[in-house]
């Protein structure tokens, strides 16, 4: 059985949104573009190393044969070019930065060496007649199109300038015109074939590159508030946890829960509670957009959020934040008993993570905060900090650690 996904129902995935396109958009809009770039790149990077190493061990081929028949390099700035090119590129591919620096390198690397190449192999062929040589040209188009990692465009540039340099190259050096016509006949039939096939394999993997971001994406997000879903909260703060420990930074934990929902669904019904859920969300969002913040569904109508980096006050005045942008949501709520609109109770822990202390202690204080909030008379945030969560020995709260607790707390 297949099943097949509304696209028009998820207008807030990119992916979606470019799925959608017909025709499919030759070029994505940035960032996708270059995401785009890269995961080619990636999944291309064996193909890539064999391209630059055998292009190096032809050089070498080259070089060696050079000196075994005529005793001499022909030194030139050309050749260096050629043989520097050349050697740059395979260094990047093989480089740890390959991902960070092989395209933009590559884009004007590449085309200038084949370029360089095209004009010496038919200066070498208008000088001794060996026309053998000339069949490496066609691999100056099919390898820029297929094995050097480079997006569709920058490969059809760099084929057609090879195309281009052997023109003009043929013309500059007088190659005979038995041999010129052919030669250019070939080349010109060659990118064209392989530009129709290329750009056909791209529209294919620009398609599945938008596919499986979008699985993935949807592997993560909650459906109906458009956060992310339990498991990415738990998955990111084990992941937080540990680069807060390793780089001593403050980490705070945010338990949010909306007051009264259930007195509201019942109020107004449960679509309208569905409606009021995901708008709360997405108002709660909008105040922790930082890179590494995250926002998830924790469960039912309770929200998580981790805030790397941030300290007690800035803690605060998110959660602050979060609190009044819910109430101006101004969503009316007959049933509430702290108010006539929609508005949510907030538990915080600010704690310094250590790497031999797990999360869960931290998330237990952010609960108690939450359960503190609620006792205190609900639409408020409550802080617990670092000396409530040294109080922790093995993870959990004795009883008479939460009774203390519950004596001792502020609310802000
Ligand atoms: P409190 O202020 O103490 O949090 O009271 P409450 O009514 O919000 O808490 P309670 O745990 O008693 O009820 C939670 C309600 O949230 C009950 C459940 O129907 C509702 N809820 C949970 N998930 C969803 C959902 O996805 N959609 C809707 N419409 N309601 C949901
Ligand atoms: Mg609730
Ligand atoms: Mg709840």
């Amino acid at each position: 059985m297949s099943v097949r996904l509304n696209l028009e129902t998820l207008p807030d995935s990119i992916y979606a949104v470019e799925l959608q396109k017909d025709p499919p958009a030759a070029r994505f809009p940035e960032p996708l573009e270059a995401q785009f770039a890269r995961a080619t790149l990636r999944n291309s990077r064996t193909v890539v190393r064999f391209a630059c190493t055998l292009t190096v061990l032809l050089v070498a081929l080259r070089v060696a044969e050079l000196l075994v028949t005529r005793h001499a390099l022909p030194v030139s700035l050309v050749n260096a070019g050629v043989v520097l090119s050349s050697l740059v590129l395979v260094w990047l591919a093989w480089s740890r930065s390959f991902e960070r620096l092989f395209l933009p390198i590559a884009w004007t690397l590449v085309p200038l060496r084949n370029v360089l190449i095209a004009v010496q192999v038919v200066r070498a062929v208008a000088g001794t007649g060996a026309v053998a040589e000339l069949m490496v040209l066609p691999l100056l188009i099919i390898g820029p199109l297929y094995f050097i990692g480079l997006p569709f465009r920058a490969g059809l540039l760099s084929a057609a300038l090879a195309c281009a340099g052997e023109l003009f190259a043929a013309y500059l050096f007088h190659l005979p015109a038995s041999v010129a016509v052919p030669t250019a006949g070939i080349l010109l039939t060659t990118l064209a074939a392989c530009a129709v096939a290329a750009r056909s394999v791209e529209k294919h993997s620009r398609r599945a590159f938008l596919e499986s971001q979008l699985i993935g994406e949807l592997a993560q997000q909650d459906a109906l508030t458009w956060t992310k879903n339990r498991r990415m909260f738990d998955e990111s703060l084990a992941r937080l946890w540990r680069q807060a420990a390793s780089e001593t930074r403050p980490l705070s934990i945010l338990l949010i829960d909306i007051d009264y929902f259930k007195a509201f669904n019942d109020r107004y019904g449960h679509q309208a509670g569905d409606v009021a859920l995901r708008q709360a969300a997405q108002a709660i969002q909008c105040c922790a957009r930082r890179p590494l913040d995250v926002v998830a569904r924790y469960g039912g109508e309770e929200f998580g959020a981790i805030l790397f980096g941030t300290d007690r006050s800035g803690a605060q005045s998110t959660a602050e934040a979060m609190r009044r942008a819910v109430q101006d949501l101004a969503i009316e709520h007959d049933g509430s008993r702290c108010g006539s609109v929609l508005t949510i109770s907030v538990g915080v822990a600010v704690v310094e993570p250590t790497a031999w202390r797990n999360p869960y202690g931290a998330l237990q204080l952010a609960d108690e905060a939450l359960y503190q909030a609620k006792s205190k008379g609900r639409n408020r945030v409550v802080m617990m900090d670092d000396a409530a969560h040294r109080l922790l020995v093995t993870g959990e709260f004795s009883k008479d650690i939460i009774t203390q607790l519950r004596r001792d707390a502020p609310a802000s």
